[in-house]
């Protein structure tokens, strides 16, 4: 039974509230004469009935009239003022969020906090047991190259007001000393600092690096592999301008921040910066969305920047709409750029997946007492077990894709669902014993070389082998002890590591992406590579780098043996100007997957018949196909592009188009998503 407002309380007595369900909406709750409510009280979190359950939400507004009628509003139960109020511009984060990208405003906003404070079960917190941090020996700062100093002059000059830099830097040209001296400036001028980073697993190094810097300011960081109770701590002290420095992932894009001076976005163009799930954001591009609300600086930072990003930076005409800045040589003195060259697979045969020059270079730095890095981007000893006799293959049976050999644990293991089962010891077709691994991931490699080094340290490092931060950690230590001689691994090696003793790299059978189907797969590619490149000589031994190759004369090899990261984008983006397709074009994604396929595509064919096309000339909406990875933990999969030449138009567009989906009927088991911008096509 709802309470009427007393005449006591004047106004407002409507509650609106955020909540954690898939609504794009918000609800309207009155306030209760226990439990009075004012203007003050936005940004609260609060709990109230919901159905038979309570939940809790956020308080976005108080209002005088509701579009409900008021005998059916529910009062609030409680207002928890344990947490300081969220402020306005985390508000306008947050719907500028949903909005763009199409989400129920109330599980943005309620996804964003630590879990701790959005459910009703959460664990209390713990007592704060905090980490103890070894004491920071306070670091000096070394001196800046030019190029850096010049960096940090351009930044300067534009005072504090939103600006966007590019900052292009290859591998050990000194990015991370642009930051930190951006973060004094910042902290200088009593304003908190936001560095976010694609993996927080693969950046022990910075965090350590950014407290010894710093150990007056205190440094929260924010990521998944964190406690609930840390986070809510780490959350808190950023919430309550307490942290000074708040390093993380994606999500602490919105950390709420009440001197917010300053965001850095490092390894800009890495894909863990869009979420694969649930609301599909681009954290960088939020981060951009939130310099210019809140009026301050953003720094992207890579060696390989996005080519959306690039084309904002180097624009046509005078209309870039990012700074770019450029840091060109390595900034240890005496450390080249390592010299780049293909081995060609086709004049120099592959033994186990390696040719006889790539295996005498490692001969020669095992000699020298120097370290060699194997990249191969697949894991696992084989990617798929078949049997000659009979022509059984190791299909997953949840997923149009093969199951996996991993010998190390004699499985096979699904890479797309995580199904696995024991090795079978004979065909479970025909019964032959005699069954055939085709094809190499790390653990064959290694087997190889331990066969072919017996006397070599081997370590693997792949998501198999360092798959917590303490592993990964264990490894990195061991590598940076020089116990070890021969890296063998996927991309994790390649991110942010600087391992000294390391002065050759084979890139054993990158082929694959060069004629993939995804248009997107050459950028991925090169950036890769790139950063795999630049592990090679980073101290003052100079690095070599083979590439395993049937195509030695591709364009994309030539731009990466002259370390032409620029040539490469411009024919990219011409490329993409040509055939239309982002950043030249705005793209949106509407999937769904169901039972089977037919139902995917009958309810997205539905979709495109529900809106007229003469009503939106600007919007063109292609068939819907199939995914690439058509059955997926035993849905199935298809998708429907929507295209325009402007992103206002699309965005127009898809308002309009949500609005009459949400009442499209459709199989009970099938589920539909949108996604803005999306990364995979
Ligand atoms: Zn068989
Ligand atoms: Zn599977």
């Amino acid at each position: 039974m709802a309470e009427t407002p007393s005449d006591s309380i004047d106004a407002p007595w409507i509650v609106r509230v955020a909540l954690d369900v898939p609504l794009r909406r918000y609800f309207d709750y009155l306030a209760s004469a226990t439990e009075p409510i004012s203007h003050d009280d936005i940004g609260y979190r609060v709990r109230v009935p919901f159905g038979r359950q309570s939940k809790i939400g956020i308080i976005v507004a108080t209002d005088t009239v509701s579009e409900r009628p008021v005998d059916q509003l529910k009062a609030i139960e409680t207002v928890l003022r344990d947490v300081p109020r969220l402020p306005t511009d985390w508000f306008r984060l947050a719907e500028f969020c949903a909005g763009y990208y199409h989400g129920a405003i109330g599980q943005v906003m309620l996804a964003t906090l630590p879990a701790a404070l959005r459910s009703l079960s959460a664990a209390k917190a713990r007592s704060a047991k905090r980490r103890a941090s070894c004491p920071a020996e306070a670091q000096i700062a070394p001196a800046l190259t030019a190029d850096q100093q010049a960096a940090l002059n351009a930044i300067e000059a534009h005072g504090d007001g939103f600006k966007a830099f590019l900052l292009h830097g290859v591998t050990g040209s000194g990015k991370t000393e642009v930051y930190l001296r951006l973060i004094e400036r910042t902290l200088v001028r009593g304003r908190q600092a936001l560095l976010l980073v694609p993996e927080i697993n693969l950046t022990p190094q910075l965090e350590t690096r950014i407290a010894a810097r710093f150990p007056d300011a205190r440094l929260v960081s924010l990521h998944s592999e964190l406690g609930d109770a840390a986070r809510s701590r780490h959350w808190r002290a950023a919430h309550s301008g307490e942290a000074r420095i708040v390093l993380g992932t994606r999500l602490a894009v919105f950390t709420p921040m009440p001197v917010l001076g300053l965001i850095i976005v490092d390894e800009e163009h890495d894909t863990s910066f869009k979420q694969q799930d649930g609301l599909r954001y681009s954290a960088r591009d939020l981060a951009v969305y939130r310099a210019r609300q809140n009026d301050i600086p953003v720094v992207l930072g890579s060696a390989t920047p996005s080519l959306e990003s690039w084309a904002n930076a180097t624009g046509n005409g005078g209309r870039e709409r990012y700074h770019l800045l450029s840091l060109g040589g390595r900034a240890v003195p005496g450390a080249g750029l390592p010299a780049i060259r293909c081995i060609d697979t086709r004049v120099d045969r592959l033994h186990d997946g390696l040719t006889i020059p790539l295996l005498s270079a490692i001969e020669s730095r095992l000699a020298r007492g120097e370290q060699s890095l194997l990249f191969l981007n697949r894991r696992g000893y084989a990617p798929v077990l078949a049997c000659a006799a009979c022509g059984w293959v190791s299909h997953c049976p949840a997923c149009a894709a093969n199951l996996v050999l991993h010998l190390a644990d004699r499985r096979l293991r699904c890479h797309h669902c995580g199904h696995q089962t024991t090795l079978p010891r004979a065909c479970p077709t025909c019964g032959n014993q005699d069954l055939g691994a085709f094809g190499r991931g790390t653990q064959r490699l290694e087997a190889a070389l331990r066969e072919r080094f017996p006397q070599a340290r081997i370590l693997r490092v792949d998501r198999d082998a360092a798959g917590t931060r303490r592993q990964w950690e264990m490894l990195a230590t061991q590598i940076e002890n020089g116990e070890a001689d021969i890296l063998v691994g996927t991309q994790m090696l390649a991110k942010g590591h600087h391992f000294p003793q390391l002065t050759l790299v084979g890139a054993v059978a990158p082929d694959a992406a060069l004629f993939a189907a995804d248009w997107r797969a050459p950028e991925r590619l090169f950036a890769q590579l790139m950063q795999v490149a630049g592990r090679a000589g980073r101290a003052e031994r100079h690095g070599e780098v083979l590439l395993q190759t049937r195509y030695p004369d591709h364009p994309l090899y030539a731009a990466l043996a002259r370390h032409d990261y620029a040539g490469f984008a411009a024919e990219q983006l011409a490329e993409r100007r040509q055939s239309g397709f982002p950043p030249y074009t705005f793209q949106a994604m509407l999937r769904a997957e169901a039972e089977n396929i037919a139902d995917s595509l009958a309810f997205l064919n539905t979709a495109k018949r529900a809106v007229s096309a003469e009503k939106y000339p600007q919007i063109i909406l292609y068939d819907p196909v199939p995914m690439r990875l058509a059955r997926r933990a035993r849905l199935e999969r298809g998708q429907l592009l929507v295209e325009s030449l402007s992103r206002r138009a699309l965005q127009h567009f898809l308002a309009d188009w949500l609005n009459i989906l949400e009442h499209c009927k459709h199989p009970a088991h099938l589920r539909w998503h949108l996604e803005v911008d999306p990364l995979e096509c």
